[in-house]
């Protein structure tokens, strides 16, 4: 096993863990894959929530679907497990995909439904730097 293991969001090797199951596949991070670096995780199911599901946005802390029920607690607990997993596998780097309300950095969806970005940070993204966890951002 590699000691240089990177946590990735599995939607990025394609896992088709996305609400609506859409196809998220990078070459770059399935490389990573193959070469037993990659440690893929989907916190949103690890949060328990289904897929697919319903698509959801940040509104401040909270994070609320677009028919309006608050999976909050769904992203918190899915954000703790894979921080916890971080933890084990003492990884200290993350490549997380972008724009997502749990993996996204430095610009997410505004919580509007309207595909409008705004700065802010997904839960698991927010999680890992109040951990000292160096996160990348994958379009
Ligand atoms: Fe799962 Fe993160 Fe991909 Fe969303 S962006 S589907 S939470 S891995």
């Amino acid at each position: 096993m590699s000691d240089q293991q990177i946590l990735v969001s599995a939607c990025l090797v394609g896992v088709r863990c996305r609400y609506d199951c859409q196809e998220q596949a990078r070459p770059q991070i399935i490389d990573l894959l193959n070469q037993g670096i990659a440690v893929a995780v989907c916190p949103e199911q690890m949060g328990g929530l289904t897929t697919p599901r319903a698509p959801a946005e940040r509104q401040a802390d909270l994070v609320i679907t677009i028919q309006g029920e608050d999976v909050t607690s769904n992203y918190l607990q899915g954000a703790r497990e894979a921080l916890d997993l971080v933890k084990r596998l003492n990884i200290k780097k993350a490549i997380l995909k972008s724009k997502s309300p749990m993996c996204g950095k430095d610009l997410i969806y505004d919580g509007s439904f309207t595909g409008q970005l705004t700065g802010g940070q997904g839960v698991l993204t927010e999680l890992l730097l109040a951990n000292a966890i160096e996160v990348e951002c994958c379009d």
